[in-house]
């Protein structure tokens, strides 16, 4: 019987410091791994530096090691849907080229995929070599995602994972342009399983995250998966009309019960309610429909079927009807 194939894709952006100690511990594990194929699919994320070179030897030598390079650096979140595309493997694993997710963890992971689950995801432990600011704002994000969006989100967890084919083919299926991987998994669905590590610091290099793409991404986060913020508008018409029926009957009251005629003030002060709260309502209406708009312009398929008939769907359009 064939041996199943597994691609591990390591996304690279500068990393030829540490890519060399990278592709050896691999190397390392996949040689002792001897009941599976597997498939090394470097992306590379237009380095400017030798990571292209140190992979392009590494396929000199073992040809279970492939690239793909990019026209220029499209960010990691990117690197990995490129992976996803070129990977043949029947599982992916996504690590990092900094060895701080540590590769040991691989065999576990592939375990657990044994057993049926789809995805395996690995959970941080600890996190060594983090400045405290770091750790606090990716809790910050997190809270703020779960919080703001409907689809359940995996604290601690980055994207070392392991993917059984149909989620791979899942997420080829979302192609849309302002991507956030960690919410897309949760969205795909399917049997997850968590995996504990321990994250180690980077073995060389810097890391190649800055505060203003985090931000960027956090935001990607937030608005590609909820349109509450839409919603605001909404939510500020109703107090500006509670507030305007209240002053207008208070008003009423003092002209007809106290016979104090109205002042030309408090039909100001009315007006200025009433059409501020129209504009925001109007607003509101426009945001619900922009809203809609734009979770329709992404184009996504509505479900993801998990068997059919008690076969795996596996989202590549072919054999939707099995043969019984
Ligand atoms: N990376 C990438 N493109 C980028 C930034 C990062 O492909 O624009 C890769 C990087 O080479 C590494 C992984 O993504 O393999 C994680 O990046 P890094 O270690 O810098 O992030 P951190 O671990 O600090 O969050
Ligand atoms: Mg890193």
């Amino acid at each position: 019987m064939a041996k199943k194939l597994i691609t591990i894709i390591i996304p690279a952006f500068n990393e030829e410091e540490a890519l060399p100690k990278c592709l050896s511990r691999i190397t390392k594990l996949i040689d002792k791994e001897k009941a599976y194929d597997f498939e090394v699919l470097l992306v590379d994320d237009g380095s400017k530096d030798k990571t292209i070179e140190i992979i392009k030897n590494k396929r000199k030598e073992d040809k279970r090691f492939c690239y793909l390079t990019f026209s220029r650096n499209f960010g990691k979140e990117i690197a990995i849907m490129a992976g996803l595309d070129y990977a043949k493997g029947d599982a992916v694993i996504f690590i990092d080229a900094d060895l701080q997710d540590p590769p040991e963890v691989i065999p576990e992971l592939i375990k657990y995929w044994e057993e049926g689950y789809d995805d395996v995801y690995a959970k941080r432990r600890s996190r060594k070599g983090e400045t405290w600011l770091k750790k606090w704002t990716s809790k910050m994000y997190y809270k703020v995602l779960q919080k703001m969006s409907s689809v359940e989100i995996q604290k601690d967890t980055g994207d070392f994972r392991l993917l059984d084919r149909r989620c791979v083919n899942a997420l080829k299926k979302m192609r849309e342009t302002s991507r956030n991987s960690k919410s897309m998994f949760s969205w795909i669905g399917y049997k997850k399983k968590e995996v504990l590590y321990d994250r180690d610091p980077r073995v060389a290099g810097k890391t190649k995250w800055r505060y203003g793409r985090l931000i960027d991404l956090a935001i990607d986060g937030i608005t590609s998966f909820t349109t509450s913020p839409l919603k605001i508008s909404t939510y500020l018409a109703i107090p500006t009309f509670v507030l305007f029926i209240g002053y207008f009957i208070y008003v009423i009251i003092k002209a007809i019960i106290v016979k104090m005629p109205v002042q030309a003030y408090q039909a100001i002060i009315l007006l200025i309610l009433f059409f501020a709260g129209v504009n925001i309502m109007l607003f509101g209406i426009i945001g619900e429909y922009l809203g809609r708009i734009f979770k329709e312009s992404k184009g996504r398929p509505l479900y993801f079927v998990d068997e059919y008939n008690g076969k795996k769907e596996m989202n590549d359009g072919k054999e939707k009807i099995s043969k019984e």
